[in-house]
């Protein structure tokens, strides 16, 4: 067992984003005028981001989902974006899509998908190719965003997982500066890893039982901290608790005020997030795992957050081996809704690179 003082926080190995390249040495440096196209899909705002050969976005803009409610017309808006933000002496080398759902990446088309009725079953490559007539790849947006996380950070040849934590638990896998999906699209879903194996454990929206989404999901941890009201005297719940529609800020706002039923909630949310990336920490072994999200109970910023973060850190070193739980990086995300542009238009610039 390792207690939480010994997990090693030394991050002295990232690198700042501007020193550093994309992972392939054996290929030469893109030239300073190129372009990527980076769009990120998502169920209410699609956003685009131009970006330099470093990843880093020279120019971005965003439009209602509902506004461009199917595949072509979003592509030919980040088109006309892109070749608008142009300089006079840059060139759009390649597009990436970053898209929500599950990814078939044999047929490139999205199997399922929520709130993008018009986007399921469609060849997305061929129709970005044919589009944008240059070279294009498609993205997991959540593999985007880790990808993004990846880069920033230096990782080069190591991996990072960036799990996003609110109604669902999601997670995005970058494995030696690429995307992991797996061969259904469904690598890394951390919110369906079984934590409680018993017949009564916590049903998930998925219809199986015990999954970690059930237990550290927003909705699920709403639920627990309600029955843990219940077993107090009214005068004793801080008002912001009162509410009958209550969120996990309320929860964070309370635990901050120094309301300790809230704060133990928070700390059991953390050990079963811990839980699952302990399974994860000995199926893929990454260096850094990142958090983000909605969800982070005030993050790096509040004690309530701070403390959230200690309690996934000790869960996890507690269920590994010494090797996995004294070396893994826990830590916050730092790109925020950024990171799925940056994330595409990486996947753009390492298929730019090789055709
Ligand atoms: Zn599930």
């Amino acid at each position: 067992m390792v207690s939480s003082s010994n997990i090693k926080l030394d991050s002295s190995f990232y690198h700042s984003l501007y020193d550093h390249r994309m992972t392939d040495a054996s290929l030469p440096p893109p030239p300073n005028n190129t372009r990527y196209l980076g769009i990120d899909v998502g169920g209410t705002t699609i956003k685009f981001g131009l970006c330099d050969s470093h990843g880093a976005i020279r120019s971005k803009t965003s439009m209602p989902t509902d506004l461009l409610p199917e595949p072509r017309s979003v592509i030919q808006h980040g088109l006309e974006f892109a070749l608008s933000a142009l300089g006079a002496s840059e060139t759009l080398e390649s597009v990436g899509l970053a898209v929500p759902g599950v990814l078939d990446t044999s047929s490139w088309s999205l199997k399922e998908v929520v709130n993008l009725p018009h986007w399921t079953n469609r060849p997305l490559l061929e129709l970005l190719e044919n589009e944008s007539q240059r070279p294009s790849a498609i993205i997991n947006d959540a593999n985007a965003a880790a990808l993004a996380e990846h880069h920033l950070r230096g990782l080069t040849d190591k991996s990072l997982a960036l799990i996003t934590l609110g109604t669902g638990i999601g997670c995005g896998l970058a494995v030696g500066g690429k995307g992991l999906s797996g061969d259904h699209g469904c690598a890394g879903e951390i919110g369906h890893l079984a934590i409680n194996f018993s017949a009564d454990a916590n049903l998930c929206n998925c219809g199986r039982r015990g999954h970690l989404e059930a237990y550290a999901g927003a909705p699920a941890v709403i639920e627990r901290a309600k029955k843990a009201l219940e077993c107090l005297d009214a005068q004793e719940i801080p008002s912001i608790l009162r509410r009958t529609d209550l969120d996990p800020r309320d929860l964070s706002r309370a635990a901050e005020d120094g309301f300790q039923p809230a704060r133990e909630i928070i700390i059991e949310t953390g050990t079963y997030l811990g839980q699952a990336i302990g399974i994860l920490g000995q199926v893929i072994d990454p260096a850094v795992v990142l958090l983000g999200g909605a969800m982070t109970f005030g993050g790096q910023a509040k004690s309530t957050g701070r403390d959230f973060l200690t309690a996934v850190k000790r869960s996890m070193a507690d269920t590994t081996l010494q090797q996995v739980g004294s070396q893994m990086i826990i830590e916050y995300a730092s790109l925020g809704n950024t990171a799925g542009v940056t994330g595409a238009a990486l996947v753009a610039l390492q298929k730019g690179r090789k055709s």
